[in-house]
Order: C-alpha cells, then structure tokens, then sequence
C-alpha cells in the first residue's frame, strides 16, 4: 500500500464511474486501487495491454521494467510503442504513454529487467507482481520474490496463437516453480500474434484489479488456457509440489 495515498475527489469517481457498481467494484475497491502499487514487468506485448488497463483502471503506482530499445518487430503487439518510438527506450516512452492515459495514477519506469536483489526489493514495496517476460529465467526470478515477500503473482505467457494465465498466492497456492520445476528450453524470436498478447495481458489486468480491489473471484491457484488456433478454452487447478525448492517451506500468507 502507498505511504501516502490519494485523496479521491470528484474528478477521480467520475472518472472511474463506469467501473463502480453491482458485479463490478465498489468504492471501497476503488480506493483499494488507489493505494496499491503493481509491478509489472515487461510491458512488451502481454505487459503493455495490462499495464494500460491497469492505469486506467486507477491503480496508485504502476512500475514498469524493460530494457532495450522499440524495434519494428515489436510493433504487431506492443500496444504502448508507435512508429515515432521506433529505436528509443522503451521504458521511459512507454511510462510516457501511460501517464497520458491516467494523469491521477504515478508511473515508475525502470530501463532494464531487474535481478535478483532488485526484484526482491520491488516485492517489499509492491502489492502484486504481473510477470510478462519471455523467458523462464526471468519468470522464475520474479516468482522467487514474489514468495519470499508473500507477494500474488500474476504469470502471463504467450506463444503463437496461444496464451496461459495463472494467478498465485504465496503460502496458499501452488508457485510458477511447482509448475514449472526447470525453465522449459528458451526460443528467441518465437511466432506470436498481437491479438492474443492483448488477450492475454487484459486478464492479467483484469486478475490484478480483482485481487487489488478485493472484488470477486481471482483464479487462485489456476492455470486459464486458450488455445485459438486449435479453439480451445480450459481452466486448469495446479496441484502444489511439497518438494519445491521454491515455496515447498511457506506456510504464511500475507
Ligand atoms: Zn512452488
């Protein structure tokens, strides 16, 4: 939770009026939203879209991290670059772009992709990882943080026309490790299609701001599957390893 949260005045509630309400959130999950801070990292293709909702959801604090620069690539699914970021940082741009969407939410960017140390120290002043990256060391290192800290992590992933969403809770749920013992072998330019990225990182926001704002049923402890090209959905509950070097000793939550 922020240090100092915002007040929320009139310009807040109606910004948000649309979101407030029965089967949606309440304005005590409204002011949740306002004093929370995601981390979410990267903000590539799955990234961006979710931390785009996420800022204009109200989220308090959004901290961003990705390296390197907007390549033309990226550009069939990284909904926070344009033509004009092409070869610039994209961190900061994309900060940019986020702040102009939301101008009662502050936005944090960090120009690499944290380590160790940093994402243990981002846990201790986050109240949820959205994990987007491509490779499974990454996801890994952001998953060992988010136990350590007893922080939910929110893991997105993407390949081709496919796209896997799982939701967990320290101490409570299984860990991306108990899933994933080893990082599977690592493709560099993998195919994937905008469209799916988005999908998939909408959810991610959407998990984020269920859990943030205390509204409905997060997937706990599930795995959420589509599977477009072959047109098939499936929701899948992942079993905890008591042997994962990870979360096998947790017994607290927070
Ligand atoms: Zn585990």
């Amino acid at each position: 939770m922020l240090e100092n949260p915002p007040e929320l005045t009139a310009e807040h509630w109606d910004r948000y009026s649309r979101q407030i309400g029965p089967g949606v959130l309440s304005r005590e999950g409204q002011r949740r939203l306002a004093n929370a801070t995601a981390l979410i990292t990267r903000v590539g293709g799955m990234g961006g879209p979710a931390a785009l909702m996420l800022t204009m959801a109200g989220v308090g604090r959004i901290v961003i991290a990705h390296g390197g620069e907007l390549i033309s690539p990226d550009l069939n699914r990284q909904v926070l670059g344009s033509e004009a970021g092409l070869h610039q940082l994209r961190a900061p741009a994309f900060a940019d772009r986020l702040r102009a969407m939301n101008r009662f939410v502050d936005v944090e960017a960090i120009a690499h992709e944290p380590n160790d140390d940093e994402a243990c120290r981002l846990a201790e002043r986050c109240d949820i990882f959205l994990s987007c990256p491509p490779t499974f060391d990454e996801r890994l290192r952001l998953n060992r943080a988010a136990v350590r800290a007893g922080v939910p992590l929110i893991d997105a992933a993407q390949w081709g026309m496919s796209g896997t969403l799982a939701v967990y809770q320290p101490g409570r749920t299984a860990c991306l490790q108990c899933v994933y013992p080893e990082p599977p072998p690592f493709e560099e330019a993998f195919p994937v299609v905008g469209a799916i990225s988005s999908a998939i990182g909408s959810l991610a926001a959407l998990e984020a701001i269920k859990i943030l704002s205390d509204t409905g049923k997060p997937l706990w402890g599930k795995m959420f599957t589509y599977d477009a090209y072959h047109g098939y959905v499936g929701t899948v509950e992942l079993a905890r390893r008591d042997d994962c070097p990870c979360c096998g000793s947790t017994v607290e939550t927070r």
